[in-house]
């Protein structure tokens, strides 16, 4: 789940920026100023309570807004995350929203503090005033609401900063400027929750299969290094052109072709929940490349989890696939398949010892149903997950 708090006094177009966002990133919208709107428009006893202290530029109290979100909450239980928009107002908000995330297993990633100076946040309040038909947008209530803003919301930022996850965002320019300013650090956020996770075992342990239903199931981006190749080949472009003898003469892409092309790759789907890859690292060297990688674009490894699968199990699963229409080249015949179970036995051990000794090293048991798999395999990313803030 991605939730983001847009923050800011009011006029700072937190309701117009989050038009934007909602759409661009699928997310459920909980305004407690909407919602308090909407139940005063309907008459409801809460409403009717909420509605003079409103008036009063005043906060409503942290009951009625825990109740409201609850039950928003509570009616989208499918949804890829919250935007708040007004909430939290104050620094006991913010342990309440952490409570009310930590009960759906999840925490904010990212607080976007629009930043307007006092005068232009007054004319901009004033100038709503004469279409919004809302009774606080008065001049006199108006200043009542900054005071309240500067009083009692404004150190949640401090709260957030030692966080580490509050951006400013310069709130004054054109609506699509402040857009744009918004994505980017929305983007760079991201990057620092990013779950990168890397499924190995040897070849016909089932890492595409599993992979495949991994990235459905967590919405991660799966990066099968052997279909980024053939992808590559199949458009011929630069890349596919340069990876194009090396592949058919069944020999390992060079590295550098490889790194280029996943990095294109992550590049491309930078809005990611994160990547789950398959077929890379198949080396020690390439270890060492995807940390680095990872780093220059703000983020890291969670794990490597190892598919365990005996060697006549792995052996006989390649031959039954050298019968069927999945087959690859690779899986032509016996002498071939040792040749690659042999290979890739002396490489994964060394690349085994880099993870385990960064404790990233997972094993699981690669026999069984492949749902039974899927189950223990989906265990370990939603452990991975929690250590993600
Ligand atoms: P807004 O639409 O965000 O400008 O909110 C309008 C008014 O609703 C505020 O001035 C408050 O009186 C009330 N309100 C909105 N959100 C909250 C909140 N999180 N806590 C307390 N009062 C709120």
């Amino acid at each position: 789940m991605m939730n983001i708090a847009l923050f800011g006094p009011p006029g700072a177009g937190k309701g117009t920026q989050s038009k934007m966002l909602l759409e661009k990133y699928n997310l459920t919208y909980i305004a407690t100023g909407d919602m308090l709107r909407t139940e005063i428009a309907e008459g409801s006893e809460l409403g009717l309570l909420a509605r003079s202290v409103i008036d009063r530029g005043q906060l409503v109290s942290d009951e009625i807004i825990v109740q409201m979100i609850e039950k928003k909450i509570s009616t989208n239980p499918d949804t890829k995350g919250f935007l708040f928009d007004g909430f939290p107002r104050t620094v006991v908000q913010a342990y309440i929203l952490e409570g009310l995330l930590l009960k759906m297993n999840t925490s904010l990633n990212s607080v976007l503090s629009l930043e307007v100076p006092e005068e232009e946040l007054v004319r901009r309040l004033v100038e709503r005033g004469k279409t919004s038909g809302r009774s606080d947008d008065t001049p006199e209530v108006i200043q009542l609401r900054l005071r309240e803003y500067y009083d009692k919301t404004e150190p949640v930022a401090g709260y957030y900063r030692d966080l580490g996850i509050y951006t400013p965002i310069r709130g004054i320019g054109a609506i699509e400027e402040i857009e744009h300013r918004l994505d980017e650090a929305i983007v760079s956020s991201l990057k620092n929750t990013w779950l990168n996770v890397v499924l190995a075992g040897p070849p016909g342990a089932g890492k595409g299969t599993q992979s495949a239903m991994l990235a459905e199931k967590f919405n991660l981006v799966h990066i099968a290094t052997g279909d980024v190749l053939r992808k590559a080949l199949a458009e011929g472009n630069e890349l596919g052109l340069q990876a194009k003898p090396y592949m058919e003469r069944g020999e390992m892409v060079p590295d550098e072709i490889v790194i280029r092309l996943i990095e294109k790759q992550m590049m491309h789907h930078q809005h990611a929940r994160g990547f789950l890859f398959d077929g890379f690292p198949i080396n020690i060297v390439q270890a060492y490349i995807l940390d680095g990688m990872l780093k220059k674009m703000d983020s890291s490894l969670a794990c490597m989890i190892n598919l365990q699968v005996p060697t006549l199990e792995s052996i006989n699963r390649l031959l039954q696939r050298g019968k069927t229409s999945a087959a690859t080249s690779c899986d032509a015949n016996a002498e071939i398949i040792l040749k690659r179970l042999l290979e890739y036995e002396t490489q994964i051990k060394k690349v085994d010892s880099y993870y385990i000794s960064q404790k990233k090293f997972i094993p699981i048991e690669g026999i069984g149903p492949i749902e039974e798999i899927n189950d223990r395999l989906s265990r370990q990313i939603e452990e991975a997950f929690k250590g993600i803030r």
